[in-house]
């Protein structure tokens, strides 16, 4: 009654209306999270009128009273009679409540706030289809990549998908870890049937972090079970890993080639463009007033994975904070992550970081003192001739000044080697990566 009180006051009921269409109406069952609530009147047209301008106020009302989502069904006696009918066809019985809460999914890992790009384009993807057709799509889906690159993210948007449109779907989101601990104690404890309950009573298992499984024999052998109920009885399993299945090391070869038999798909660091469109989302998300120059900043500069480029972000954020600075810039940026992020100018290009660089490249197989000497194989004049070529774009020296730095060699030697290299750019793709990747690590100012 004070639930119906309130909806008159905050939807502006008339009293007639709420007289005539409201107070007959009687709760009629309270599963779970589904409230069904009984027309008294068995015309159909009035039924479906109440239907339509209800149930969403009341659902609205019920749910923030509440403060939990509540899923409202007005219906009739006589609709209720043929609802019955089919269930006692299908006599299954749900256990009472669901559950499983959401209380263990981050609010904030939704499909809403996953920024798209080619790196996780197809895991988006397949994802969302899971989520939309669960059981059907793929089972099981399994997703693998490295760390900070939104496995994580990606289950708990299908969780969160899924509860959105139906709060009774009985899902369990767990870490491996913790399967694995709470079959431990199980074990202590002597509630293994317990525990085989939970996990195998479900519509939805997504368990993260499996290569955690290695080793684990006791954690393996209750995994295979589980999975194998849950999949027989077309129930969806969603897997994360840091590998793809057949990498998988310390792992039965009965689960590995379970997690094979649907869907697999990786998610791969993010391109430049991506990384910014994260950090402008991200930045949008929490409030951070940034200028897109400092978020281009992070995104040269933090390119391993998301959670960096998150942290990196969060940093800036409390140094403005700290600087009472009220608009972030580069500058800001910068000073920010001096710690994290060597500046630019810290490493000016000289001779000798060409030559460390370009050895390192090689793996040292070629050493400094090869490039300094005088040994005219190929393999070691080559990369003396890229050393030259690297120096007299990015030093700024004289051929003079650059063949004194490469172990006095003459002004000549230097512009054959450079004419060398500039030639074979022209029509050697694969000189042109090596080019390309050690001067990537030179990082010359743009
Ligand atoms: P993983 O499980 O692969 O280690 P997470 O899912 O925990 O990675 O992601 C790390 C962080 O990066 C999280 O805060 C997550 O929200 C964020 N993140 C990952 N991928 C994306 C994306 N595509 N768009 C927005 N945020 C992302
Ligand atoms: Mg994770």
């Amino acid at each position: 009654d004070q639930i119906l009180d309130i909806m008159r006051i905050e939807h502006d009921i008339s009293p007639v209306a709420f007289n005539t269409w409201i107070k007959p109406l009687t709760v009629y069952s309270v599963e779970g999270h589904t409230i069904t609530i009984l027309v008294n009147n068995e015309l159909e047209q009035m039924c479906s009128y109440i239907k339509k301008k209800f149930e969403q106020p009341l659902k609205v009302t019920i749910s923030e009273y509440f403060n939990d989502v509540y899923d409202i069904h007005i219906t009739t006696s006589e609709e209720l009679g043929k609802i019955e009918a089919t269930q006692t066809v299908e006599p299954e019985k749900k256990p009472a409540a669901s559950i499983i809460t959401n209380k263990t999914l981050n609010p904030n890992y939704t499909f809403d706030t996953f920024v798209v790009g080619k790196n996780n384009e197809l895991a988006h993807a397949t994802a969302l289809a899971v989520a939309s057709d669960p059981g059907d799509y793929g089972n099981p889906l399994f997703i693998y990549g490295g760390v900070g690159l939104g496995k994580t993210h990606l289950m708990h948007s299908i969780a969160h998908y899924i509860l959105s449109y139906n709060p009774d779907y009985k899902i369990i989101y767990t870490t491996t870890e913790t399967f694995s601990n709470e079959l431990i104690s199980a074990i202590k404890n002597k509630t293994q049937e317990a525990f085989k309950d939970k996990y195998r009573n479900i519509d939805m298992l997504l368990i993260d972090d499996i290569q955690f499984i290695a080793g684990k024999d006791s954690t393996m052998e209750e995994f295979f079970h589980t999975f194998n109920t849950l999949y027989e009885n077309k129930k969806q399993i969603v897997i994360s890993s840091d590998k793809p299945p057949k990498d998988i090391v310390g792992v039965e070869d009965r689960l590995i080639s379970r997690f094979k038999v649907g869907l697999t798909v990786d998610v791969q660091p993010p391109d430049y463009e991506t990384r910014v469109a994260i950090l402008v989302k991200r930045a949008e998300l929490e409030h951070i007033n940034i200028e897109v120059d400092a978020l281009h900043y992070v995104a040269d500069h933090i390119s391993s994975n998301i959670r960096e480029l998150e942290g990196a972000l969060r940093q800036i954020y409390n140094f403005s904070r700290l600087k009472h600075a009220d608009r972030i810039d580069t500058d800001l940026a910068r000073e920010a992550l001096k710690d994290i992020i060597a500046p630019d100018e810290a490493r000016p290009i000289t001779p000798e970081v060409i030559i460390e660089t370009v050895t390192e490249h090689y793996n040292y197989k070629v050493t400094k003192d090869d490039i300094l000497g005088k040994n005219r194989s190929r393999d070691i004049s080559y990369p003396r001739q890229i050393c030259m070529y690297l120096c007299e774009k990015y030093t700024g020296l004289s051929l003079a000044a650059i063949g004194a730095a490469l172990g006095n060699k003459d002004h000549t030697t230097v512009l054959h080697g450079i004419k060398k290299i500039k030639t074979d750019l022209e029509k050697d793709e694969q000189l042109r990566s090596t080019i390309d990747i050690i001067t990537k690590k030179l990082n010359p100012p743009k």
